[in-house]
């Protein structure tokens, strides 16, 4: 017995000697930071802000991989199974709340399959419309909606998506099925309603601020229970009649389940330096949101979080009966 006990210590001291030599020296090469919708979107959009910032700080660039599609499920998938080493990251939304309930037979777990290294951000939406929409405010453009259901587009960025989950409330809400129209992120689909081949999304504000700003879409409601500092003059969902279309898009930083726990620490550590940088809270601002607090950008938080919003919308979704098998 005495034995097995040294055996068994020994075993445990080079395992912790070889986390600790990985501690020391980590990371020693670049890390790919999986962003589970294309490129140009909001999600791309903190992602490439938080990546830049963590780079400088780790000394090794984080580079931003694009993996569009199923709403987010493919990219996460990917990072699921990637390697736990600590060179992978997935940066994704609160699609991932949202997937197991929507996807009955999703290869993953969000809980299970990954470590959890912390909240980001938290964003609002926007309904949003190509500029030359009829409706001139939110009450119209609810009774242009349920006028012309069946010949008004909607994009989205697939199903789990939050542009998705924000349309199938709308759609709710209105007793309106809207055509949707899929793509692998909102990036794509905003130059579509830029170019008026779409009607209307509902998305992040990092993806709709400055279009908003410069006119060259219109907005309708924002999905916050409080009006934008940004934005004074556009009315909260709540206020045109439909407070449950309230939702917002909180966004966490995630590793492969079995990372070492020292390479977890290190990224925490850096996601906390990047989101406290002045730069990155003034941009965060423009766009209508707010970097996550020290205490949020926790991998406890995040996991407290994951787990209250896939409890949260279980049952929203099963109301909806909408899934994606
Ligand atoms: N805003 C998108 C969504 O609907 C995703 C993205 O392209 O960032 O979830």
């Amino acid at each position: 017995m005495a034995q097995k006990l040294t055996i068994a210590g020994i075993a445990a001291g080079v395992l912790m000697t070889a986390s600790a030599a990985l501690a020391q020296g980590y990371p020693e090469r670049q890390i790919t930071m999986v962003i589970p919708f294309a490129a140009g979107g909001p999600t791309d959009t903190v992602g490439r802000l938080i990546a830049e910032r963590m780079s400088a700080d780790l000394g090794q660039q984080v580079i931003v991989e694009n993996v569009g599609g199923a709403g987010g499920t493919l990219g996460a998938g990917q990072v699921a199974t990637a390697e736990a080493d600590g060179y992978t990251v997935l940066l994704h939304h609160i699609g991932m709340a949202t997937a197991p309930t929507l996807y009955r037979n999703l290869p993953f777990d969000p809980v299970e399959a990954f470590d959890p290294v912390g909240l980001v951000t938290e964003v609002p939406m926007t309904i949003v419309a190509r500029k030359d929409l009829e409706p001139a405010d939110f009450a119209s453009l609810v009774t242009y909606v349920k006028e012309n259901a069946d010949t008004i587009t909607m994009a989205n960025a697939g199903i789990g998506a939050a542009s998705h989950l924000c349309g199938m409330l709308f759609m709710q809400a209105l007793e309106a099925p809207i055509v949707t129209v899929p793509y692998k992120g909102t990036g794509p689909a905003m130059t579509e309603l830029l170019g008026g081949q779409i009607d209307i999304m509902c998305d992040q504000t990092t993806n709709t601020a400055e279009q908003i700003r410069g006119g060259t879409i219109k907005a309708y409601a924002v999905t916050t229970p409080a009006r934008l500092d940004i934005f004074p003059d556009l009315p909260t969902v709540g206020e045109g009649g439909f407070p449950g279309l309230e939702v917002s898009v909180w966004h966490g930083l995630y590793a492969p389940k079995g990372t070492p726990a020292e390479a977890v620490a290190r990224l925490t550590q850096s996601l906390q330096t990047a989101l406290a940088d002045p730069g990155i809270a003034e941009k965060l601002a423009e766009l209508g949101t707010a970097p996550s607090s020290a205490a949020d950008a926790t991998p406890e938080a995040l996991k407290a979080k994951l787990e209250a919003e896939i409890a949260r919308w279980k049952p929203v979704i099963e109301t909806a009966g909408v899934y994606a098998d």
